[in-house]
């Protein structure tokens, strides 16, 4: 059996966003206003969550996030250097140092001993990432930045619908943000959102994604504008714009009973068919009930990755790599550091398709592909 292609992930979006999205055309108004309202206070149910702040893009929320908490030049903010650079061009552009830090190779989350050995008088905030929809060891983390009283921003741009001990990621915990560009677990076509149940975050990040226009948040909303403005911070083109929250609201909508269940149906017949396979390793995490896969990334033992990777694609199966070290990047430091798990494991990952329009006979292609070249 063969097929054209089998896309690595994908847009899933059908009828109903259309039909969204030309209301919106047909209303007129397409800037920020009452659909990102409504947006933002149905995500706020979902999660539920005490404030949720709508913008343009996962790395915008992670940007305004940690200005937010107050990062900025001369301070350091820990991360994974196995994340998308987005979480390490989010830190830069508000002054502060990313301290790249290894992951753990059980599941690729943070590894807190290495933030541990990290940690200088500099240190103001973490910002872990879910690596694929795991959730790292929260506990151990806000423990560990209680301590040292540091700031929390979770990258969950790969976890929204996970959960973490019975808690869905975005309910609890200090700064939460979310990517709903177009093949996250759900899209509003780009944007993304701020979490939070700290005031002082919310109302800040409402000001500076419209300019830092005190206030401008709740005109905008009711469709208004502000011609006579006090301006009191920093400020960006960050807002979400109509067109993007009516999209988001329908693919809420189709979360739960569609993208969720098909997701982990994906990854669990995955970790089935694949588990045992001599010459592979699996992230467990990825077929419990409390995690949404993202992407279904695996160690391909024996330095046989590359090789794997080739014999997929000449079948036209796309493949990934999550994600390549941001440390080794010259912008960040160029390897001058070195962090010999992540570099390991990066040589080891592949990425499979998921995404919920895969359909059971091209996955079941993909298996028997991977199996026919290791066996
Ligand atoms: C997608 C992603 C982001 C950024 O989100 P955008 O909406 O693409 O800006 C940040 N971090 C991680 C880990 C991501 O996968």
């Amino acid at each position: 059996m063969s097929f054209l292609k089998i896309r690595l992930s994908k847009s899933c979006v059908g009828e109903r966003e259309k039909e969204a999205l030309a209301q919106v055309v047909e209303e007129g108004y397409l800037g920020m206003g009452r659909v990102v309202g409504e947006f933002e206070a149905k995500l706020k149910e979902y999660l539920p969550a005490e404030h949720v702040v709508c913008v343009s893009s996962g790395t915008a929320a992670l940007h305004l996030a940690l200005l937010a908490v107050g990062c900025g030049r001369g301070d350091e903010v820990l991360v994974p250097s196995m994340t998308y650079v987005a979480s390490f061009q989010a830190i830069a552009a508000t002054g502060a140092r990313p301290v790249p830090c290894e992951v753990r190779a059980d599941d690729g989350t943070l590894d807190l001993d290495d933030v541990k050995r990290k940690l200088t008088p500099k240190a103001k905030a973490v910002m872990p990432v879910h690596y694929a929809g795991q959730p790292c060891d929260l506990e151990g983390l806000y423990a560990l930045a209680r301590k040292h009283h540091l700031r929390v921003v979770e990258d969950a741009a790969h976890a929204f619908g996970s959960f973490y001990k019975g808690e869905k990621i975005g309910s609890f915990g200090d700064v939460v943000c979310f990517s709903f560009d177009g093949i996250k677990n759900i899209t509003s076509g780009e944007g993304g959102t701020i979490v939070t149940g700290d005031e002082r975050v919310a109302s800040f990040a409402k000001d500076a994604r419209l300019l830092g226009v005190r206030k401008d948040t709740k005109k905008r909303l009711l469709g208004k504008r502000s011609w006579e403005f006090e301006v009191e911070h920093i400020g960006f083109r960050y807002h979400m714009s109509n067109l993007f929250g009516a999209i988001g609201l329908v693919q809420l909508q189709r979360f739960e009973k569609e993208f969720k269940p098909k997701r982990q149906e994906l990854a669990r017949k995955y970790f089935l068919e694949l588990s045992k396979v001599e010459g592979l390793a699996l992230f467990q995490k990825l077929a419990e009930s409390s995690v949404v896969p993202h992407i279904f990334p695996l160690r391909v033992l024996h330095e046989r990755r590359d090789e794997l990777r080739s014999f997929l694609q000449s079948r036209g199966i796309e493949c990934g790599i999550h994600y390549y070290p941001n440390h080794l990047h010259k912008f960040f430091g160029g390897g001058k550091e070195r962090l010999p798990v992540t570099e390991k494991l990066w040589k080891e990952l592949l990425t499979l398709p998921l995404h919920p329009e895969l359909r059971g006979e091209e996955q079941d292609f993909v298996i028997a592909s991977v199996k026919e070249f290791l066996q």
